[in-house]
């Protein structure tokens, strides 16, 4: 069976549409599905509509959260849900088109574990789709994993590779990371991202910016790692600024009318604001790698993931 997940949140608009595509593109694909809509506490006529319809179809199964949780928690909420054997997340706004799944089962069924999408174009505005380009790529940079570039939440998924995902305790879930972050045998496929069925987007450009911060901070701690070095380079600077102050003082020397006897106390001022700030940054450095390894323990990963065993047994099973 293939379980569709989607979250939805004030999408009245559009929801009976997405469910229609669903059904009719999943009559082509020759399996069983289920469609799990998660209803982020919307607050207008999702519910209504989505209950409407599950009357009439069992496949469509409704998960209403108690308030708006935020995409993320409700696609998480519905891969929960999810107890197909290949899972895949869709939007409610048609963005992403149910009629391109076939391809990606295909992979599936070829052997992959995962499918995630690659937009090619974006059919949104363009200080948005640089601002996206730009987020990517930085990402990409700083954490310490490859995560795709230019990939969403759009994909399909073995179940096992959900259950892994699901298995994971961290509480501010980036799933697009926390999908890289299992592994398996994954690929990208590309895709033309479509603009909105219908509606206003839901994404305010306050969620946007925690979404942001969500998959640089939980996927990376090199900016405090960056602290240090920065602390680093400000010391050595220090240090040679102190001898060429302590020179100027000791030669008496005047340049471009300047001599550091004319401003008593100066060099002693400077010496110790030079010391006293790269100490600072530096000590702060040595804290942010301490904050960075207590933050990787607090998510509490699992140190590593099995995808098979030959010849030995699981330890939990022994
Ligand atoms: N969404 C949600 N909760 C929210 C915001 C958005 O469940 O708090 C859903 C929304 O209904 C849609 C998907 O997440 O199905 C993506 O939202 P949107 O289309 O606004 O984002 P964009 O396509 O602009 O990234
Ligand atoms: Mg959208």
């Amino acid at each position: 069976m293939i379980s569709i997940v989607v979250p939805a949140f004030n999408e009245e608009d559009g929801i009976a549409e997405l469910y229609r595509r669903v059904a009719a593109a999943a009559a082509g694909w020759g399996d069983d599905f289920e469609l799990i809509i998660v209803d982020d506490g919307s607050r207008d006529r999702t519910l209504a509509l989505c209950e409407e319809m599950a009357r009439g179809d069992r496949r469509l199964k409704v998960v209403s959260l108690s308030r708006n949780f935020g995409h993320q928690a409700a696609v998480s909420a519905g891969l929960f849900h999810a107890t197909g054997s290949i899972v895949a997340v869709l939007d409610a706004d048609l963005q992403d088109p149910p009629e391109e799944l076939a391809p990606f089962l295909a992979k599936i069924h070829e052997g992959f574990d995962v499918v995630y999408a690659v937009r090619t174009k974006r059919k949104e505005g363009v200080f948005k789709r640089f601002a996206y380009y730009l987020y990517y790529r930085l990402l990409n940079r700083l954490a310490t994993l490859d995560i795709p570039l230019d990939s969403g939440d759009f994909c399909v998924m073995r179940g096992e590779v959900v259950q892994a995902i699901n298995a994971l305790p961290e509480r501010n879930r980036f799933v697009r990371g926390l999908r890289t972050w299992v592994g398996f045998r994954q690929t990208g496929m590309t895709y033309e991202r479509q603009a909105r069925f219908a509606g206003e987007p839901k994404y305010t450009f306050q969620k946007l910016l925690k979404l942001a911060a969500d998959g640089i901070v939980n996927f990376s701690y090199r900016p405090l790692q960056w602290i240090m070095l920065i602390g680093l380079t400000v010391g050595l600077v220090s240090v040679l600024l102190a001898v060429v102050v302590l020179v100027l003082y000791i030669t008496n020397w005047t340049i471009y009318g300047f001599n550091p006897h004319q401003a008593r106390g100066w060099t002693s001022l400077i010496l110790v604001l030079l010391f006293s700030s790269a100490t600072q940054l530096f000590c702060l450095g040595i804290l942010g790698e301490y904050i960075g390894r207590l933050f990787e323990e607090i998510k509490r990963r699992p140190v590593y993931l099995v995808k098979q065993r030959i010849n030995v047994e699981a330890p939990e099973d022994r």
